[in-house]
């Protein structure tokens, strides 16, 4: 009974693993967010201590209590998880005391299972201290201890972290897949469940995340509407909106870059309708719009503003000054020219 969603591959190596006895005592769970990484982690963890025949059954005691989150042999740790912090200013980094306090737990005997499991959450925010402490406690394991390390992104792990740990991959699933999850547990109507999907970006988590949050699709469609604006607007106001951005950027990367990802959402769905493949968009509620939208420019606009986005996200990883990339981005909105309309050969340059 592995709850996690379409992560084929995965669940059968740990099934495999569990079967013949030869389990890692690390595994790092790599993935985008809301991909299913917990859950997939939380399903090992209920396998290692399930009192059935067939691990993980989810129904008896132990697995109960793992999906509950009452079992003390199963810990999570990560930015959000330390209940006993007194802490008021929130976290950047997963400290070297959490991992002293998760070596001190991992010294002594399981309470009721036969596993004790430690799930990092985030493990591409360890600090360099903390990595360099876990890194002890998984060169020299001793009893039954796993650890299951998640990440987003293991470039910015250690590569003496990751090579402790068995590598496993979550990929995103498919649009019909995600659609099918939706359909069967939630039971919304199909044209949500079209949108959430594509929305989702294979990432089922965020699909259910955004059902059981209405403000995540308002939010979407505000940041929506703010990006057409800016590219109605003239030269001023886009650079208002870039030094806005810019300043966010000093604060939250992560916000603008979900700006810059909707951008590119936006503009590859621009690209599909031009090509007639209006039906791979992402942005299906918003259709009308797109095909409007398109009329103004040429393929070769698309594509060159599409470069210009991903250009802009790889600067910005790269550290570049953000107020600069922004407005070169600014810059770079192609210009409508209505005068295509009507001149099918003139769209298609
Ligand atoms: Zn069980």
């Amino acid at each position: 009974m592995w709850q996690v969603i379409g992560q084929t591959r995965a669940v059968s190596l740990l099934q495999r693993s569990l079967e013949m006895d030869s389990l890692a005592h690390a595994y790092l769970f790599i993935g985008p967010a809301h991909v299913g990484k917990m859950t997939l982690a939380l399903n090992l963890a209920q396998a290692l201590n399930c009192q059935a025949a067939e691990p993980p059954c989810g129904q008896c005691a132990s697995c109960q209590k793992v999906a509950s989150a009452k079992r003390a042999d199963v810990q999570i740790i990560g930015l959000n998880h330390d209940a006993n912090s007194a802490e008021t200013k929130p976290r950047v980094e997963i400290s070297i005391d959490q991992i002293r306090q998760l070596q001190h737990t991992a010294s002594l005997p399981p309470f009721e299972g036969r596993y004790k499991v430690f799930i990092i959450d985030g493990a591409e925010l360890l600090s360099i201290e903390a990595a360099n402490c876990l890194l002890k406690t998984l060169e020299e394991p001793v009893g039954k201890l796993a650890f299951i390390l998640l990440t987003t992104n293991e470039r910015l792990l250690p590569a003496t972290v990751i090579s402790r740990c068995q590598r496993v991959e979550l990929l995103p699933l498919a649009i019909a897949e995600i659609e099918a999850a939706l359909n069967k547990v939630w039971g919304i109507e199909p044209e949500k469940t079209k949108l959430l999907a594509r929305l989702s970006h294979g990432c089922l988590g965020w699909a259910v995340s955004a059902i059981l949050d209405e403000h995540l699709l308002q939010q979407r469609a505000e940041r929506l509407d703010e990006l057409l604006d800016i590219i109605s607007a003239d030269c001023e106001e886009r650079f208002a909106y870039a030094a806005q951005l810019a300043a966010q950027f000093g604060q939250d990367r992560g916000l603008v870059q979900e700006r810059l990802d909707l951008w590119l959402d936006w503009w590859r769905d621009l690209l599909l309708v031009k090509a007639g493949s209006s039906g791979d968009i992402t942005s299906v509620d918003r259709l009308d719009t797109l095909i409007d939208t398109t009329r103004g420019y040429s393929l070769a606009q698309i594509k060159g503003f599409i470069n210009s986005i991903q250009t802009a996200c790889q600067q910005l990883k790269l550290n570049a000054n953000p107020r600069l990339v922004l407005e070169v981005l600014m810059l770079n909105i192609p210009e409508v020219e209505r005068q295509r309309e009507g001149n099918p050969a003139a769209n298609l340059r």
